[in-house]
């Protein structure tokens, strides 16, 4: 068996300030070791979440977030059965800042692999004291590294977030919901904005603004791209099959175009699906900086080669929507809520004519969002807009609400579709 030091002597000295709300959790199958490793590092000042082997952690619901470290005996484990044990352990008690695994023999591997798809850091010692003495330190902020860099609230949130969201993108979890942009023609519907939704079994709804960025930072955004992108056009061919044939814009962020693939994965994608390229908008959104700014352009005049259609989204918020608008085929603009939301000021109605003038003498369709009321949808007709979208007109709904959504606009043909009040 590992010799673990006892009581006092595991973490001399205890804790440096803050570092005792590091909440440690053991896992072993032999009760004594599991109480020896516990005594020491409670003598230690820090505090233990819990103890006992996996099974019984397992039964401990929702502890994902509550746990910073786990220490996992894998030796105390009979191999071949308890399985299912590790896999169930790993997938409900996450780690925030890691998992280190204590055992000397090579038979245990599997259970390492195990552990470590589950951990953000995983260690494993071959001999125990001392390393585990100094990894233990490390992490809780002895060395002011491990917790001392992930200590606030908003740093642990985002650990948890993110494995979590790897998740969810790995069981195809994320919904799409889709919202109608109207035309201020006739005030119908013929082209939907997908928007990703995200509900967590553990973590409740977590909003697009920030699971995006979280995806966005983790590499994790071509996945979920690709994903909306799959479930938007398992929408598209259920509405054609009845009838209704919109135009689907779909959000494409700028890290997705460090991908030199990015076109043809999506090209492959809508064409697997029955689909064509000229039913898809590419909305770029605005949320980070193109990392290679040569290579985005070419992917977005590859897009617009084959077919797609190209919108410049949340305009008026971003930096360098004028440079990449000189040299790409943009269809539309997007203009950003805010300034939508000041145009019954003078100098906001100013700002808003004179990116309307320029969308028109650009050959773009001029899209307002976050329209919420009856005055904002009338002015921006005067002002020639060509769609709005908001919540006045619809807000965004599940794939079977979209199809009675454009089940009733058929119905309600000729007559007059703006909304009231
Ligand atoms: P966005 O592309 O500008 O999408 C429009 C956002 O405005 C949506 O927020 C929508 O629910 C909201 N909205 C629509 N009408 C109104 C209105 O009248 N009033 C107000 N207050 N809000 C309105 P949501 O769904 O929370 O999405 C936020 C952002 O997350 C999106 O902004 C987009 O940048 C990003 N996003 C959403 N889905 C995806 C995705 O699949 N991929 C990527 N890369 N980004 C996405
Ligand atoms: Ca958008
Ligand atoms: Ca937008």
């Amino acid at each position: 068996m590992t010799n673990f030091p006892q009581d006092n002597a595991f973490l001399r000295g205890g804790p440096t300030s803050g570092s005792a709300d590091a909440s440690i959790a053991i896992c072993s199958e032999e009760p004594m070791l599991a109480e020896r490793i516990a005594s020491s590092l409670r003598h230690g000042g820090y505090s233990l979440a819990r103890s006992g082997d996996p099974a019984s952690l397992l039964s401990a619901k929702r502890v994902a977030g509550l746990i910073d470290l786990l220490i996992v005996d894998v030796d105390q484990t009979e191999i071949p059965n308890k399985s299912h044990h590790w896999r169930s352990l790993m997938k409900h008690v996450q780690p925030t800042i890691g998992c280190i695994a204590i055992t000397r023999r090579d038979e245990s591997r599997w259970i390492i692999d195990c552990i470590r798809q589950g951990a953000l850091n995983c260690h494993i010692l071959s001999d125990g004291n001392q390393q585990l003495q100094d990894l233990v330190s490390e992490y809780v902020g002895r060395n002011e590294k491990g917790l001392d860099n992930l200590k606030t609230v908003e740093e642990r949130r985002q650990a948890t977030l993110s494995y979590h969201l790897r998740q969810a993108i790995e069981r195809e979890a994320i919904e799409v919901y889709f919202q109608p942009i109207v035309n201020t023609g006739d005030w119908n519907c013929d082209r939907v904005e997908s928007l990703a939704r995200w509900n967590d079994a553990d973590l409740g709804s977590v909003s697009p603004g920030e699971f995006i960025a979280t995806a966005e930072r983790e590499g994790l955004v071509e996945n979920l791209g690709i994903l909306v992108l799959k479930k938007s056009l398992q929408s598209l061919v259920e509405l054609q099959k009845s009838g209704h044939s919109p135009t689907f814009s779909i959000n494409v962020s700028r890290r997705q175009f460090e991908n030199p693939r990015l076109v043809e994965t999506y090209l492959k994608a809508v064409i697997e699906a029955g689909a064509s390229p000229e039913q898809i908008i590419i909305e770029v959104t605005e949320t980070a900086s193109f990392s290679n700014y040569t290579l985005a352009l070419s992917l977005m005049r590859d897009f617009v080669d084959a077919g797609f259609r190209l919108a410049v989204d949340d305009f008026g918020t971003g930096e360098s929507s004028f440079m990449q608008m000189s040299h790409v085929a943009y269809s539309e603009l997007k203009i950003d809520r805010s300034l939508v939301s000041c145009i019954f000021e003078p100098a906001g109605q100013c700002i808003m004519r004179s990116i309307i003038a320029m969308g028109k003498s650009l050959n773009m369709h001029l899209v307002a969002e976050g329209v919420e009321d009856r005055q904002t949808a009338d002015l921006l007709e005067q002002l020639e807009v060509d769609f709005c979208q908001g919540y006045f007109f619809a807000r965004p709904m599940p794939q079977a609400d979209l199809l009675s959504y454009f089940n009733d606009l058929s119905k309600k043909q000729g007559q007059n579709l703006k909304p009231l009040a």
